[in-house]
């Protein structure tokens, strides 16, 4: 059998980041905690235990983390409770912007210098936004930019759900012009494999759902986890009990081709990644979408097509073809819109409900597969048209 790339399942914390350097999970945060545990460790400060439903009411309900701000707090409790629940986890290195503000990338430093991204999308009726669940990824799928520099380390909890509190609290701030000013949506579909990073990633959905001041009160079924299909966790998804929408990234309805384009198909083919996808629709009644970027040449003839659509034919499932976004060193391309229209043709014929993803912030790097989240002089020297500006760093 063909050794497969970096499959890491586990929930191994530490990895060599760029410089040689062991990235670790940062400090503990309170979204870290459900309620139970943040009020236990305020009562390990000395304080009393409802000071943590003061302090979550400020996180997740105003959208506050500035101490000072917290005034119904005694003033000497402030500075140990925020020391001891609210560490600084994302530092900002810089932001893209683009859509006249209504689509931005931002680009993260961690406390152990990892990097990662995170896309905000405003619409007229919504706010989503993408986030990170992995620095890097080591599912190594050879059409996406996260995947080129494998794993460098999971997100914690925190980190995950603090990238979705940064952009709520600047929708609630009015910063998006024409967009609502509350955030409704997270896809996990920035950079990493969610289900490989499994136990933080479902106690990130839970702290996202559960209503204030426990959570951030989001709908599930406004939450989507995507993944290449590592089905021990589908299974596992599915027995969770959770409504949020699954995604699978399919790109090849063969294995032959998913072989390659996907190599965790090397361990769990079509077939099986199918049945625990419908499995997942099946016990949760919500369609399962099925993610399929759209390669020039590789895997848009009209034969997949076909063998996509019997696949797919009366079950709970829909497709979301996403023209493939140009990643650099990549000689692929997006195929032709006619090529498009036709496999969304005979999908529909087969009965499949189809739609095109309109992908955003490709010109900012900030598009599907597009995550690299390298510093490296980007910013500042984006075409025209863009808003490229240096954010303060450390202004948590
Ligand atoms: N690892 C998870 C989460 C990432 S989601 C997953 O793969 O599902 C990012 C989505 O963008 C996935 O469907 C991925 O396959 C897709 N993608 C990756 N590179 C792309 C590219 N260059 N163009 C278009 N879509 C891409």
């Amino acid at each position: 059998m063909t050794q497969l790339p970096v499959l890491n399942l586990s929930s191994s914390a530490t990895a060599t980041i760029g410089d040689g350097r062991r990235a670790s999970l940062p400090p503990r945060h309170l979204a870290d905690l459900d309620l139970a545990g943040r009020r236990a460790a305020v009562v390990d400060l000395g304080e009393q235990a409802f000071r943590a439903g003061q302090v979550s009411a400020h996180y997740f309900g105003r959208l506050v983390r500035d101490p000072a701000e917290m005034t119904d707090l005694p003033a000497g409790s402030r500075a140990t409770i925020a020391e001891a629940l609210l560490p600084a986890l994302l530092h900002p290195v810089s932001e893209l912007s683009t859509d006249d503000g209504a689509t931005r990338k931002t680009l993260w430093r961690l406390h152990d210098g990892s990097l990662v991204e995170s896309v905000l999308m405003g619409y007229p009726d919504r706010v989503t936004v993408c986030v990170s669940s992995q620095a890097g990824c080591g599912m190594a799928c050879p059409f996406c930019a996260t995947g080129q520099a494998g794993l460098t380390r999971n997100l914690s909890t925190a980190e995950i759900v603090d990238q979705v509190v940064w952009f709520a609290a600047m929708a609630a701030r009015g910063e998006l012009p024409g967009c609502p000013d509350r955030l409704s949506r997270v896809v996990f579909m920035g950079m990493g494999e969610p289900l490989a990073n499994y136990n933080r990633v479902i106690a990130a959905v839970r702290r996202l759902t559960d209503p204030a001041p426990e959570g951030l009160g989001l709908s599930q079924r406004h939450i989507t986890v995507s993944t290449v299909g590592l089905v021990p966790a589908m299974r596992r998804l599915t027995s969770e009990g959770l409504s949020v929408t699954l995604a699978l990234s399919l790109h090849a309805p063969d294995d032959d081709l998913r072989d390659t384009l996907v190599p965790v198909n090397q361990r769990w083919k079509v077939a099986e990644v199918l049945d625990a996808a419908f499995e997942y629709a099946a016990r949760t009644g919500r369609r399962v979408s099925i993610e399929y970027a759209m390669i020039r040449d590789v895997n848009d003839h009209p034969w997949r097509a076909d063998l996509l659509g019997r696949l797919l034919s009366g079950r709970l499932a829909h497709v979301n073809l996403i023209p493939l976004n140009p990643t650099p060193g990549s000689k692929w391309d997006a195929s032709p819109k006619p090529v498009e229209r036709e496999f969304v043709r005979r999908l529909r014929a087969a009965g499949v409900a189809t739609t095109v993803r309109d992908t955003r912030g490709r010109e900012i790097d900030g598009a599907c597969g597009q995550l690299a989240a390298s510093s490296g002089g980007k910013v500042g020297e984006r075409q025209d048209g863009l808003l490229a500006r240096r954010a303060n760093e450390e202004t948590q």
